[in-house]
């Protein structure tokens, strides 16, 4: 793993997301998650390596935390294109000096991530007053886990990370994502999770060209049956997303759950 130490120009960036700003205090992600849509940022930054593979620390990114009345009250997201706490964060403390450089501002924080490293910095998370704090997870199974997010936390880490948090006093969030048709039991997850969750986020899984003969080899190596499963899901107008995102709208209301959904139905060329 290749990890370069650089000089950025700016750290908290205008998003077109629902955020108002965003902060990716790396270049590349360690946790190398086979469906990761970050990997279009190859595209711009040159790096040819596989996605994974590199990281860009960005070290002076707490000095660029300039100017900062401007972000008093608006929303800012941690991270769009790494995961704030995969492994060179332990090190680097990036994602930490930048949330400390911005206390004093009080932005809305959302912050998510993989790993269970995010608890280190729950000091700092009850330092903010508006503050939701997520954790992802796509599987409890960790033989699976393993083959689709090779470094992320274990699941079973990751609930434990949540659990802290929430007895931190921090509202928290699970971010259901990616779904995987047939693999991720969302109701599974919810059950295990209930307790500490305030609010879940669910997201399917979005099977765009780059990440397809990925998806496709950890299928034929999981379970070759899924292959023509999932052909048929995105090769056709298909309402299996259309139903899955009923069945859970119809859950939440029914077990007083507060979930949003951002499902993509796009439907792919051969
Ligand atoms: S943790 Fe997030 S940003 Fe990192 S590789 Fe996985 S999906 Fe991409």
């Amino acid at each position: 793993m290749k990890i370069k130490e650089i000089q950025s120009k700016s750290i908290l960036v205008k998003s077109g997301l629902s955020a108002d700003y965003v902060v990716n205090p790396y270049i590349g992600c360690m946790h190398g998650c086979i469906y990761c849509y970050a990997r279009f940022m190859k595209r711009f930054t040159g790096h040819k390596e596989e996605w994974g593979k590199f990281v860009d620390a960005k070290i002076n990114a707490p000095d660029l935390v300039k100017n900062g009345e401007k972000f008093r009250g608006k929303e800012v997201y941690f991270s769009s294109t790494t995961d704030p706490y995969h492994p060179p964060e332990a090190r680097y403390k990036l994602t930490r000096q930048v949330l400390e450089k911005l206390i004093p501002f009080q932005p809305n924080i959302t912050i998510q991530s993989k790993s269970d490293l995010i608890v280190r910095d729950i000091d700092l998370f009850k330092q903010f007053k508006k503050i939701i704090v997520g954790i992802s997870i796509s599987t409890l199974d960790e033989n699976v886990q393993k083959k689709i997010e090779p470094i992320g936390s274990s699941p079973q880490r990751r609930i434990v990370a949540l659990k802290k948090m929430k007895k931190a006093s921090l509202k928290t969030y699970c971010f259901i994502s990616p779904i995987l048709p047939e693999i991720t039991d969302w109701k599974a997850i919810i059950s295990k999770t209930k307790n500490f969750v305030d609010e879940y986020w669910f997201e399917n899984l979005n099977l765009y060209p780059s990440i397809r003969g990925n998806i496709l080899n950890f299928l034929k190596s999981h379970d070759p049956k899924l292959v023509k499963k999932y052909q048929d899901i995105y090769s056709k107008e298909n309402p299996y997303w259309h139903e899955v995102e009923k069945e859970i709208a119809t859950y939440c209301k029914k077990n007083k759950i507060l979930g949003k959904i951002y499902f993509h139905h796009k439907v792919l060329k051969k």
